[in-house]
């Protein structure tokens, strides 16, 4: 079934190696296949800006796969290794400690680093970012009750790190340029009052870019544009993205732009060289890479039909989910391409959702504490159905018997 394939080396152990290595072997892939791993052990990173932060959840309550699993499943885990380049006409990649292991295929799942913009001051031991578990095990250490702490960014993940740090007592200061943050991923209105539940929770929200952060006797003084006063407070948090990690392809002559550029396979420029997750982008399509968990999965199960000769899993609405002040946020489609909006339930009350309309065709929707919501209307815009906006407002209306017409 495989071909000559027999060797797959998948570099990097986040949710799109960890998805590729576990649809290899469920697509019936029977060669020898190995995971390596810069970190620990292969774990997921959502839960860091959330329950891990807040210490709920331990390292190993996060891990992506039981030690067990991998075990089982004859994949070799070869972890606190980096892969240090590519050697694709050779059919091999080495490793840091010179080892170099045979690879029919290379599936490159390399994540990247969290953005550190060019402000000056941001190297300082007081500043803070969030992408590694190492990274959250340092920021626990700083978010301590009745600390002050102050979070560049109020987009997905600086916006959790609030939350989670107001939880965990400390006083928060949450500096964005834009108004309202996320308006284009989430639409103006949800984006707006979802910004304003900071203010609720006693979060201070300040208009302004960051400036300068620089070390004082009493914590780091923080510049803000357009703010005369200064702030002093005990740890900034970056939450201003990511960086793809691109250097392995850089290094063997892959085609990059602003990530790894890929086919609808996930296969890049090397047809031997698959990529998968936050650094993939399809080539060809000017929109930006997803940067959320269930897109890297689903690139991993991608990249393990394309090597697999197999078919690639049906395409879906993208949907991804964050949670911030005890409420549950799902968005699907995209809104940035509706026209108009229709409100089911009470805005800005316990449950309720926002679809986003173009023509009679529902784009998008957002829905807060709302699955059922959501679930449905992934698959009305998987059907592109037309759907009666009156309807979709009530919620008395059942949305999946819409479903079924
Ligand atoms: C704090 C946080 C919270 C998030 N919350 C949400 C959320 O609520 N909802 C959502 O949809 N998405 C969320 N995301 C986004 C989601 O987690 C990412 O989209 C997903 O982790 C991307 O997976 P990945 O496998 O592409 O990359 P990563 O998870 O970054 O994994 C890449 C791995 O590759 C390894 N690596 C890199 N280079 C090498 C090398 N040369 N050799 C060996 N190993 C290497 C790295 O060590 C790393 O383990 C969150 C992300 C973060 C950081």
């Amino acid at each position: 079934m495989t071909g000559s394939i027999d060797r797959v080396v998948v570099v990097g152990g986040g949710i799109a190696g960890v998805s590729t290595v576990g649809a290899l072997r469920s697509g019936g892939f029977d060669g020898e296949l190995t995971l390596v791993d810069a970190g620990e052990f292969p774990y997921d990173r959502p839960p860091l800006s959330k329950e891990y932060l807040c210490g709920e959840r331990t390292f190993e309550q996060i891990a992506l796969r039981s030690p067990r699993w991998y075990q089982d499943e004859e994949v070799r885990l070869i972890n606190l290794s980096m892969v240090t380049a590519l050697r694709p006409a050779e059919g091999k990649v080495e490793l840091g400690d010179g080892r170099l292991l045979a690879a029919d295929r290379v599936v490159l799942a390399t994540g990247g680093q969290a953005a550190r913009p060019p402000i000056a001051g941001v190297d300082s031991r007081r500043v803070h970012v969030l992408r590694t578990a190492d990274d959250a095990d340092r920021l626990r250490r700083v978010l301590v009750s009745g600390s002050t702490v102050l979070i560049v960014g109020a987009g997905l993940i600086g916006a959790e790190v609030a939350s989670a740090a107001v939880e965990l007592g400390c006083k928060v200061v949450l500096v964005e340029p834009t108004s309202p943050p996320l308006a284009a991923a989430l639409g103006v209105e949800v984006a707006a009052w979802l910004h304003a539940l900071h203010a609720d929770r006693g979060i201070t929200t300040v208009a302004g870019p960051v400036v300068s952060c620089t070390e004082v006797s009493s914590g780091i003084e923080v510049r803000i544009g357009g703010h005369a006063q200064a702030r002093v407070v005990d740890a900034v948090v970056l939450g201003v993205g990511m960086v793809p990690e691109t250097s392995l392809a850089l290094g063997a002559g892959i085609e990059v732009d602003r990530g790894f550029l890929v086919d609808s396979g996930q296969v890049t420029s090397n047809p031997a060289v698959l990529a998968v997750g936050d650094p993939a982008r399809c080539r060809g399509r000017d929109v930006p890479r997803a940067e959320h968990w269930e897109a890297a999965q689903l690139d991993g199960q991608r990249a393990a039909a394309t090597v697999l000769g197999a078919a690639p899993p049906v395409p879906m609405a993208p949907w991804f989910w964050t949670d911030r002040h005890h409420r549950h946020v799902e968005v699907v489609g995209r809104m940035s391409d509706a026209e108009r909006t229709v409100t089911r339930g009470a805005f800005g009350g316990r449950a309720f959702s926002v679809f986003g309309l173009r023509g009679d065709s529902i784009v998008a929707a957002v829905a807060i504490d709302d699955s059922i919501a959501v679930r449905a209307a992934r698959r009305m815009i998987d059907r592109s159905m037309i759907v009666d906006s009156a309807s979709l407002a009530d919620p008395a209306v059942d949305l999946r018997k819409l479903l079924r017409g």
